[in-house]
């Protein structure tokens, strides 16, 4: 049983969105005749795109991935392009008390590492329209100004980030206007970018270096067999001594024992109008191409496009049903309008969602098992796996080449599988009750 409506599972047909409409991504074969493979593998997003470009790139080991849709098709297709922090949920303050400053320091630094990693590999020839120099997270009341201010200055003096803040008159005369906004956090260095033709480039550059790639070949089962495994998909079987698995929010609790019941994949969602004009743009005091967050618990993202489209995220419900989505495409129109009322009107030309992926101790989870040390594991991006996957696919192909037979050495904050939260049922209801929870605790 899977934790949504089985149509956010669909593998079948391309994931609709404004990503998808203006990219090429060309297809993939699937996996036809069995074979075997040094390293398979399971999932086609940034995790598992970025671990065979650095497998193949960087430690010569040719890795096949197995992606169970057409490419793309996962959360690495269809974000909101944010190269930005956090990967965890937790604050810096709380890791700090969990894993104490230099682990989370570490943490930090690699997060940074992320987003130059993002900036590098576009550098090698991936068109994917990088915006901004900054992300911002705005105060959404000017209650929470003072505590953002202060985070910042904690940020910038625990951690060594790049962080600044503008209080709302400054932030007013380079960012936006509009009902929600009393001054911002800016982190120095982050951007964004066409999430779909990033992930399609990625794929160019694994195909470059010899990795190969397979879509719509689902792994249905998965064996072992004499000191390895064998992976099952509808096409053909693939034999191998080392899986990485990098499925994140789509992670089915079959795949394997080990992850049975540890990811909590949550629904995201986002709309984008039709091309504002000069006007309208002017109408809310719009200046900026830095992506925006806000402070909210339940956070709103957004970000004005390339070709003067405004894209507007935040939280997607607890079903997936085609009936809740479009009642949240619906409520986020009305969202819109009331943080810029000038655009209350403005026609929405595309609505989607996709599953993000949290865990029950909200910092990600990378590793490989104890008592299987053939199989590796990235996930749980908590909204922001842009740079934080593709590092952790670069990570991980380093682990499996240069960190046999020993503990790999990862911030704490990452190391290791998050606790067992429980039947699919259970955890979306415990969804519900953490939102319910969040709404009752917004600042107003
Ligand atoms: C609406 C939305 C907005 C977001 N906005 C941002 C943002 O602005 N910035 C940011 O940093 N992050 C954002 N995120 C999160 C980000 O997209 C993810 O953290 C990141 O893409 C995760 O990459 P991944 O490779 O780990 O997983 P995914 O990209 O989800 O890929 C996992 C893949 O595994 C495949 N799979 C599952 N089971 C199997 C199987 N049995 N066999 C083979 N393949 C399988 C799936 O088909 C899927 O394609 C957003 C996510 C969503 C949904």
């Amino acid at each position: 049983m899977a934790v949504y409506h089985p149509d956010a599972y669909r593998t079948d047909r391309k994931a609709p969105s404004y990503w998808e409409a203006t990219a090429v991504v060309p297809p993939a074969p699937r996996l036809a005749a069995d074979q075997a493979a040094d390293v398979v593998v399971i999932g086609g997003g940034y995790t598992g795109l970025s671990a065979a470009l650095h497998l193949a790139r960087d430690h010569h080991v040719s890795a096949v991935v197995l992606e169970a849709g057409p490419i793309g098709w996962g959360a690495s297709g269809r974000n909101g392009g944010f190269v930005s922090l956090s990967s965890a949920k937790l604050s810096a303050e709380a890791m700090i008390a969990r894993h104490g400053e230099a682990e989370t320091r570490r943490f930090y630094a690699a997060e940074m590492e992320g987003i130059d990693l993002v900036r590098a590999l576009l550098a090698e020839g991936i068109d994917a329209d990088p915006q901004g120099d900054a992300t911002y997270e705005v105060a959404h009341r000017a209650s929470v100004a003072p505590a953002l201010r202060a985070s910042v200055d904690f940020h910038v003096r625990k951690l060594g980030l790049p962080a600044f803040f503008m209080d709302r008159h400054a932030f007013t005369k380079m960012g936006h206007g509009g009902t929600e906004q009393f001054g911002a956090a800016g982190l120095r260095g982050a951007f964004g970018i066409h999430p779909l033709k990033y992930l399609a480039g990625l794929r160019a550059l694994v195909a470059r270096h010899g990795a190969k790639v397979h879509a719509d070949s689902p792994v249905i089962a998965w064996t072992r067999d004499s000191g390895g495994y064998i992976l099952t998909t509808p096409g053909a079987t693939i034999r191998t001594r080392t899986v990485v698995v990098a499925t994140n929010g789509y992670t089915p609790d079959t795949i394997h024992r080990a992850f049975a019941n540890r990811t909590l994949p949550a629904i995201s969602s986002i709309i984008v109008t039709r091309p504002l004009t000069e006007a309208e743009l002017a109408a809310v005091g719009w200046r900026t191409a830095c992506p925006v967050s806000n402070t909210r618990n339940l956070l709103f993202y957004y970000r004005l496009l390339p070709d003067g489209r405004f894209l507007f995220g935040g939280r997607g419900g607890t079903s997936g049903s085609p009936a809740e989505q479009a009642r949240v495409t619906a409520w986020l129109t009305r969202r819109l309008g009331e943080v810029f009322p000038p655009w209350k009107d403005v026609e929405i030309d595309h609505a989607w969602n996709g599953l993000v992926c949290l865990t029950g101790r909200l910092t990600p989870a990378l590793g490989r098992l104890d008592d299987e040390p053939g199989v590796h594991y990235a996930f749980g991006w908590h909204g922001n796996g842009v740079a934080a996957a593709t590092w952790a696919g670069r990570r991980i192909a380093r682990a499996i080449v240069e960190e046999k037979g020993r503990p790999i050495d990862l911030p704490a904050p990452l190391r290791g599988l998050p606790p067992h939260l429980g039947h699919p049922l259970i955890r979306r209801v415990g969804l519900k009750a953490v939102y319910a929870w969040y709404g009752l605790r917004e600042p107003q």
